[in-house]
């Protein structure tokens, strides 16, 4: 993992915004530039100089991890700490991202710098890190692969569990502690098993309702492995189709692979989402995808580029998206098939390759 030329890089964004300093405390930013995982970090960058604050309880783990960025184990407050430093580096302008500050936060930050600093000190900036990030290094890359495909591996599993009369929290359990049993730090996020009629909610938190003896059973899930993040969906049907599904699971599969086709570096945000969605309108489905096509995802399960009608930005090789289109009809049912995507340098490559195929269980 090169932190040098993470920092580096973060450091020269910086310059070219005109800030002479970065003050990092988006726990994500810290670790993607120093290596640093604990829960309790300030990063404070000033020329050409790096220094993590932290505190006693990470004495061993912040020497064993922020291997080149010096390390200051603080008994006060990080923040005030950090911003004292930059002043003494004579930082005349900092940037910091203002996404992930509070109000509070601020606050003892203009508070730690000298009285006539305080108004010109913090510069609300673009977080730079966040946009480095949306491009992987192939260390993180081989990471994702890893997560993406115990996801793949847990799909599969949970192909020979399901059956209606489960509740779908018990679905949820069993998957995450196949997940865990197999080495995954946590989940992504909170697991949606969403089924029947509850299918229809694209954001269906795994509820004590029953999985039907017929009906869709949708699974978006992720698991975490050394920091990354899988994200992936599934549908699957229990029992005989109803009159109409199929049509609409075959329309959802044809836009996500439409979508996954369009990958390419250089494309549009915007162009992957409308080749989702060309496809839905054709059949007069596009008024039931009612969200964006994807996101990207990295050390956090939604980072950017955001892929949603009319993004214009490019796309670029060693960015991973998820391409996850889906159609939800109130009160009848909904799915959605999602997979992870990788940008490479002449299209895109699947991450999980797990069958989209209609299942019948
Ligand atoms: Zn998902
Ligand atoms: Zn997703």
């Amino acid at each position: 993992m090169n932190f040098q030329a993470r920092k580096r890089r973060a450091a020269a964004a910086a310059k070219t915004a005109g800030l002479d300093g970065l003050l990092l405390t988006h726990l994500p930013d810290v670790r993607y530039l120093c290596g640093f995982t604990g829960s309790n970090a300030v990063l404070a960058m000033a020329g050409g100089r790096a220094v993590l604050f932290t505190d006693g309880r990470y004495t061993a783990q912040a020497k064993a991890e922020a291997v080149g960025t010096q390390i200051v184990i603080a008994n006060k407050p990080a923040l005030p700490l950090a911003c004292e430093w930059l002043v003494a580096k004579g930082v005349a302008r900092c940037g910091f991202d203002a996404a992930h500050t509070t109000v509070a936060a601020l606050e003892a930050m203009r508070k730690a710098v000298p009285a006539k600093q305080r108004r010109s000190m913090f510069v609300a900036s673009e977080s730079f890190v966040a946009r480095l990030r949306e491009v992987k290094d192939t260390d993180e890359i081989a990471k994702i692969r890893k997560a993406a495909l115990l996801g793949c591996q847990l799909f599969d599993e949970m192909l020979g569990y399901l059956r209606p009369g489960l509740a779908e929290t018990a679905v949820a359990a069993e998957l995450e502690y196949a997940a865990r049993l197999a080495g995954a730090e946590a989940m992504s996020f909170e697991t949606i098993v969403a089924s029947g009629e509850r299918s229809a909610l694209p954001h269906g938190r795994a509820s004590t309702a029953k999985l039907p003896r017929r009906g869709f059973v949708t699974m978006d899930f992720g698991v975490v492995l050394d920091g990354y993040m899988s994200d992936m969906t599934r549908t699957v049907h229990l029992g005989k189709a109803l009159p109409g599904e199929r049509e609409v699971y075959d329309a959802v599969l044809e836009a996500q692979e439409a979508a996954v086709a369009a990958v390419a570096p250089g494309v549009t945000a915007g162009d992957v989402d409308e080749a989702a969605r060309s496809v839905l309108r054709r059949v007069g489905l596009d008024k039931f995808f009612t969200h964006s096509t994807g996101h990207g995802v990295g050390l956090e399960i939604h980072e950017g580029p955001r892929l949603a009608a009319k993004q214009t930005q490019p796309l670029k090789a060693g960015m991973v998206i998820t391409i996850e289109p889906g159609v939800y009809m109130p009160g009848k049912f909904g799915l959605r098939i999602e997979d992870m995507v990788l940008v490479t340098a002449s299209g895109g490559e699947v991450l999980t390759p797990s069958v989209k195929a209609w299942i019948e269980l």
